[in-house]
């Protein structure tokens, strides 16, 4: 069985590639030869995993899904949420971002957030969606040199290192990312 991943991050398709049963294979926008960037012009991390496996379905008309991401902090009434990837602006880094967010936390003892994942399947003709949530605090300084975004600053409930301190597989133990992706799996497996 073939899908497309509607994404060119890196970083993303190694983490669900990790994860994949025997049988699925995965394809990136590139491997799929499509190189064009898509939007994600919406409010809800919902709206912008349809926008975005509804493109790819509608330019090769096969099985994909796509994937959004937030980090949602109690203490900033869910921000960055479905802005994450532009919170310190547009053309933003992730050390960007991570330096705006410490930067608004600093004043914040009350730490809590979660990462929330909505992965939007194409499948036959219908869409499906689902859900992966990951919860934890954030730190108060940057740890760890792996992963990406927010990683450095992400400790997940029941560990004490940072998803940036974790191999993959670590990471994969807990992540938002990997729940949602076993349920695409789980449904997978029952077509
Ligand atoms: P996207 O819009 O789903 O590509 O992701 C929004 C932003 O959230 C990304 O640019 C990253 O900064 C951040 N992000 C998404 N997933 C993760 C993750 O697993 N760890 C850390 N940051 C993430």
């Amino acid at each position: 069985m073939q899908l497309i991943f509607a994404t060119n991050n890196a970083h993303k398709v190694a983490e669900i590639q990790a994860a994949i049963p025997a049988g699925i294979q995965v394809l990136s926008l590139r491997q799929a030869g499509i190189v064009q960037e898509i939007p994600e012009p919406h409010d809800t991390l919902e709206g912008n995993a349809s926008e975005k496996s509804g493109v790819i379905l509608a330019l090769t008309g096969q099985n994909c899904f796509s994937e959004d991401t937030g980090l949602e902090v109690a203490a900033l009434n869910g921000a960055p949420g479905v802005r994450s990837a532009r919170y310190a602006g547009e053309q933003a880094s992730f050390a960007d971002n991570v330096a705006l967010l410490l930067q608004q936390m600093a004043p914040h003892t009350q730490r809590q957030a979660r990462f929330r994942t909505v992965i939007s399947l194409r499948w036959k003709g219908q869409e499906y969606l689902f859900e992966g949530i990951c919860p934890g605090h954030i730190s108060t300084a940057p740890m760890g040199d792996g992963g990406f975004g927010y990683d450095p600053v992400f400790i997940p409930d029941g560990d004490t290192r940072s998803f940036a301190q974790m191999t993959l597989a670590e990471k994969n133990q807990y992540s938002h990312r990997a729940k949602a992706v076993a349920k695409l799996f789980n449904f997978l497996a029952h077509q």
